[in-house]
């Protein structure tokens, strides 16, 4: 039995979906595959695992519940503990490097990702009496291959007698991919709707669209704080970089004043988590919080308890750079527009919210703001379906959204800002009107609301390289993945691409899986990597391609400029020391021509001998890396490790700290190693002869071509080889900002 305790019983039972259980629990009981939609917040990802586990499902079996997001595996997962009083080995998450789940686990919340690979090890999941498909309506790739492949899975469980329930949850939002196909499910599974308590929204569209969304968004925010009545706001902006700079801004303009309210509420948060007691060092303490208290003296400062600074802060400034598509727009950024305090208003209590903002901190927007403050946060479409905020009754929408693209083609990258769908600004315009009547304000005219958005997003099956899939379906014997019942099927074009890459590669011949492409299929890695790994076993080059490889699947570990500010001065010494340093680690000779790549691998044991010397993050900040990729990449190598010891117990491979930098050998055998992966990513030398009349051949210095694309590609402007400038390389990733750029180069030599 699960006992609440009242607080939580209380909340539940305002949630709608609660009132509907047993209809619910009916429904399942009776069929094997079950459509559940519901508006955001309604209750289903909290509540109907609950459902499922007092029915009895996780007696003998475990509940799996899969997220496309990793934050909200582990932040459901947690919540669900708290609100059910169990302990998180019973109710657990798994995501990629991580995880809390046991042989005691009882609902376990995992990415897609996880139970896909889960599958290749036990095709009919045969530890789970459920599985829910959590966010179907976000349409990622894992998701929609999971419903194709358990539209085939939950029949042959029921045929062995040990049945199986599927149950795919969703927003309100174009069901009739799942309900309508008839490849997908022969009988139509009966869909469940949940009604949400939605109170009517007034939507304002802006009647001229501006270019500058964020000063667009920044203005309206000051407009409602300083005329408008009580009531939380909500804005949409496209990505972490956009909303920490807003928080600042925001914070800078409504700075908190009440303090000692503040604190009084601080004490009550300290109080009740009592932990996190480390000292709080000068350079902890952070922009928002130095504006906020800006009257007091830095002594007083120290005495405030560390939660306190730490959850009002951004974690970017003290922790790590941001993701990497943030920074490759950032010509658009900064168009920073002084921002005055706005004197006589009520303070803001200002909170960031992004995917990959620390579990602790995406707490803080559950929790009501200090007495006296309105609450506002800043958020990336995070908080358009997978996080429920409460207490929002403005919601900001500047209509845009951020998306990789990928050139089916040609392998080019690029992050593009543009208008989000229809469905998608529908959603967010929802979030105003969960607890009462609400405004939501487009920063866009109705005309191209209209005009220009499309009514959904496409499913990101069509917006992605699709070659690891392929090999993880073909090694799960899906012989023609083209008839694969997709929800929504990737084109042919991408699925023959995928294809020719792995011929290319030695994975498939004929169309089958090859021993190589098995040995590839079962590292956690792309494709081309698993294939350096398995090769460099041969060479006794493992721990080298190991960090190599994991290294190269985190992005950003080298910063291009400081995460701290400073004056133009010292950012030209600075950027010039991390330059002359890394010089020296690409070295001489073939360990030169292993280019950027052997600045990695240098780079990275580098930093984990500091880090056995207790020294990391001295070492990350004055060498320009940044710490929490080193974290990551250490995980990363310590879990191929591990894999690699399953499938090959003879193999000499450790994590050690104290690993050397390669020999001139092994630097050679190891741009052989990267050939053998990215033999299809090569880019020769434009000759200046060959830059056209008129053009400007100092343009074209670092301006490489790459196979099958047209325009040049160049050395980004932190590549160690554009000193040598060789004749062709060997590149990870194209990608594109203002001009295309390879990233991860290595020199070919002919031999
Ligand atoms: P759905 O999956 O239908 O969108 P959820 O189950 O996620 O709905 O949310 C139900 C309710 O639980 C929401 O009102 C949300 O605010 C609340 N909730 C979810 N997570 C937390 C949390 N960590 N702390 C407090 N309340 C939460
Ligand atoms: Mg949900």
């Amino acid at each position: 039995d699960v006992i609440r305790n009242e607080e939580i019983q209380a909340a539940r039972l305002k949630l709608p979906i609660l009132a509907e259980e047993q209809q619910i629990m009916e429904i399942i009981n009776d069929n094997s595959v079950i459509i559940l939609a519901g508006e955001t917040g309604s209750g289903k990802t909290t509540q109907v695992p609950q459902f499922l586990y007092e029915a009895g499902y996780a007696l003998k079996k475990q509940i799996a519940v899969t997220e496309p997001r990793r934050v909200a595996a582990i932040s459901m997962s947690k919540r669900v503990a708290e609100e059910m009083n169990l302990s998180t080995k019973e109710i657990s998450y798994l995501i990629r490097f991580e995880g809390n789940a046991t042989d005691e686990t009882k609902i376990k919340f995992m990415t897609d990702g996880v139970l896909l690979k889960e599958l290749q090890s036990d095709f009919l999941l045969r530890k789970y009496s459920v599985v829910i498909l959590d966010e179907a309506h976000e349409r990622s790739v894992y998701t929609d291959i999971l419903i194709g492949l358990l539209s085939r899975i939950v029949p042959l469980r029921e045929k062995r007698g040990d049945p199986m329930k599927l149950i795919i949850m969703s927003a309100t939002l174009r069901l009739e991919d799942f309900t309508s196909n008839k490849r997908l499910f022969k009988i139509t599974p009966p869909v469940i709707k949940v009604d949400a308590r939605q109170f009517p929204v007034t939507i304002h569209f802006n009647k001229r669209t501006s270019e500058d969304y964020l000063k667009e968004a920044f203005n309206k925010a000051v407009k409602i704080n300083t005329t408008l009545p009580e009531g939380g706001i909500l804005i949409f902006v496209t990505g972490q970089r956009e909303v920490k700079s807003l928080v600042r801004k925001l914070r800078k303009a409504f700075p908190l004043k009440h303090k000692s309210k503040i604190l009084e509420k601080e004490k009550e948060v300290k109080d009740r988590e009592a932990k996190g007691e480390d000292d709080v060092a000068d350079s902890d303490v952070e922009e928002g919080m130095r504006h906020a208290l800006r009257n007091k003296k830095k002594k007083k400062l120290k005495v405030i308890p560390r939660i306190n600074l730490d959850d009002y802060s951004l974690p970017g400034d003290t922790e790590t750079a941001s993701d990497v598509e943030d920074d490759l727009d950032s010509d658009r950024e900064d168009s920073d527009v002084e921002v005055s305090m706005v004197t006589n208003a009520q303070p803001l209590w200002t909170l960031p919210l992004y995917s990959l903002l620390p579990s602790h901190k995406q707490q803080k927007v559950f929790q009501p703001p200090p007495a006296g403050c309105r609450m506002c946060i800043v958020s990336t479409n995070v908080a358009e379906t997978s996080l429920t905020i409460p207490n929002v009754k403005y919601v900001v929408d500047t209509g845009k959204t951020k998306v990789k693209l990928y050139d089916k083609v040609t392998g080019v990258t690029s992050y593009v800002v543009h208008w989000t769908s229809k469905a998608s600004s529908d959603q967010r315009a929802g979030r105003a009107g969960r607890t009462g009547p609400g405004h939501c304000y487009r920063l866009y005219s109705s005309a191209v609301f209209n005009d220009t958005f499309r009514e959904f997003s496409p499913p990101e099956i069509q917006q992605k390289p699709v070659d690891d899939l392929y090999l993880q379906m073909k090694c799960m014997n899906i012989d023609k993945v083209v008839n694969f019942p997709f929800p929504t099927a990737p084109d042919l074009l991408q699925l023959k691409t995928a294809e020719s890459r792995l011929e290319t590669l030695g994975a498939l011949t004929a169309g089958t899986v090859t021993a190589l492409g098995k040995a590839i299929s079962k590292f956690p890695v792309l494709p081309r990597y698993g294939k350096m790994l398995a090769l460099s076993h041969q060479q006794d080059l493992l721990p080298y391609t190991v960090c190599m490889v994991a290294a190269l699947s985190v992005q950003e570990v080298l910063l291009e400029v400081p995460i701290l500010n400073t004056g133009p001065e010292e950012l030209k010494a600075v950027r010039q020391k991390w330059a002359a340093t890394r010089r020296q680690w690409a070295g001489l000779c073939n360990s030169l021509l292993l280019g950027d790549n052997m600045v990695l691998l240098r780079a990275v044991g580098a930093a984990e001998y500091a880090n056995s010397q207790g020294k990391l993050e001295k070492f990350c900040d004055e060498n320009g890396l940044r710490m929490k990729a080193i974290i990551e990449i250490r995980k990363l190598r310590m879990q191929l490790t591990n894999e690699i010891k399953k499938n090959l117990p003879e193999a000499e491979v450790t994590v050690d700290p104290k690993m050397p930098p390669p020999n001139d050998l092994q630097a050679k055998l190891l741009r052989q190693i990267l050939l053998s992966g990215m033999g299809d990513q090569i880019a020769k030398k434009i000759a200046p002869e060959e830059v056209k009349e008129g053009e400007d051949r100092v343009k074209f210095k670092y301006a490489y071509h790459a196979n099958n694309m047209e325009e040049p590609v160049f050395l980004h402007q932190g590549s160690v080889l554009r000193k040598t400038l060789p004749e062709y390389v060997v590149y990870q990733e194209i990608y594109e900002t203002n001009k295309m750029y390879m990233r991860g180069v290595t020199a070919i030599e002919p031999e």
